[in-house]
């Protein structure tokens, strides 16, 4: 079933940024350090430190305390590549001193070269029924162009080991407008992914991020930059090839089967309380939004930056969040965190232009996959009529 989203402000997540990968790739703007098969150098001292800023953060919001923690998300950088009995010993303090609710959404990324049944079956038995698989492309030439690890054999097969995992909620992720890639590359990776036991697709336009490698490549003329036109067409054309595989867009870039959604990157949208932790995290508490540096050494430090209120800026971001969301809303359960009813004479509007479903009964919103196009002019109305 296609759940509608509602504010609720006391099922707070938690994201753990775990920093290493096999190799940088070009184009990634997170903060990930290319370390190849090598073990990780000081995994437990960055456990610890995950442990310290834990503490620290549910010290100077204790009202977390009284939650019920419905997610905990573990991304990178990659995080299959860590070694799993840090982490375990790292969930017990975690259980120690917060509650999880009874369905709590334990998820996971890996990245292709790591999967091996082992390492599924222990994610599983830690607790973790979701894993996201960085695929990105399954053709060797996209990936070189990437420049992400590739090897033929780990790609043919790593479809079949998740299907035969454990896990019950699968994922995978695609890049598309990659220079040379054509619609039918993208759609001949999305049919050879789908086609198994695959809930969720996150399919990201790829984009020049400054400080990235590929935007320096791009400068010097030694990489061509995405290919708009090509992304323009595959944003038209995907709602409907994924609804004839039973996924529904439920955000831009987000599709999944019904009841598969990421309900722990809905928080992010919708302006949920996440304590994020690591080096690069970012977090949203009672007490503020925070950013911890970009760098494992001043990470390290001990010393975590505390958050700040921005009731301002919160209020755009949870417009800009909320109207990427292509769930059902209920807008009204928003006007609690907005402090204020919401401007619906403007959804009323978009809704005589068949732009969107909305209920005038139970203010249950939902836009028409025809908005995508121009969902930067939306948001912005709205933000003006919220701020008015
Ligand atoms: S594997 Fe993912 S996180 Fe790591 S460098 Fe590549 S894109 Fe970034």
């Amino acid at each position: 079933m296609i759940s509608t989203v509602r504010f609720s402000g006391k099922q707070p997540g938690i994201y753990l940024h775990y920093p290493y990968c096999y190799q940088k790739c070009q184009y990634c703007d997170f903060y990930s350090i290319g370390v190849g098969s090598k073990s990780i150098p000081g995994e437990e001292e960055l456990f610890r430190n995950y442990e310290e800023e834990f503490l620290f953060r549910l010290e100077r919001d204790p009202i977390l305390r009284d939650f019920e923690f419905t997610s905990f998300f573990v991304g990178g950088g990659t995080p299959s590549k860590m070694n799993p009995i840090h982490l375990e010993k790292f969930l017990s303090t975690l259980r120690k001193h917060i509650r999880f609710s009874e369905n709590a959404e334990f998820s996971f990324e890996a990245n292709p070269e790591d999967i091996h049944p082992n390492l599924l079956e222990t994610f599983w038995n830690l607790g973790f029924g979701r894993l996201n698989l960085g695929v990105q492309s399954f053709q060797e030439k996209n990936l070189v162009e990437l420049g992400r690890f590739y090897r033929k054999e780990i790609y043919e097969n790593v479809l079949n080991l998740l299907e035969k995992s454990p896990i019950p909620s699968l994922g995978i992720d695609l890049i598309y407008g990659i220079p040379g890639q054509t619609v039918d590359d993208f759609l001949m990776d999305l049919k050879f992914g789908i086609s198994t036991r695959i809930h969720h697709l996150s399919a990201y336009s790829l984009t020049l991020e400054k400080g990235t490698e590929y935007s320096r490549l791009v400068r010097t003329q030694e990489k061509k930059p995405p290919q708009e036109e090509i992304q323009t067409e595959i944003m038209r054309i995907l709602p409907e090839v994924m609804n004839e595989f039973g996924f529904f867009q439920y955000e831009v870039s987000n599709y999944s089967k019904p009841g598969f959604e990421s309900h722990h990157n809905l928080k992010y949208w919708k302006m949920e309380y996440y304590m994020g932790l690591g080096p690069g995290a970012h977090g949203f508490l009672p007490s503020g939004r925070y950013g911890n540096p970009r760098n494992l050494q001043a990470y390290g430090k001990g010393s975590f930056p505390i958050g700040k209120v921005d009731r301002d800026g919160w209020r755009d971001e949870l417009i800009l969040g909320l109207l990427r969301i292509f769930s059902p809303i209920d807008l009204s359960s928003f006007e609690v965190p907005l402090n204020r009813e919401f401007p619906y004479e403007i959804v009323k509007k978009w809704k005589d232009k068949k732009l969107c479903d909305f209920s005038e009964i139970n203010k249950i919103f939902q836009w028409k996959k025809e908005a995508i196009f121009y969902l930067d002019e939306y948001i912005l109305e709205m933000s003006e009529g919220i701020d008015s």
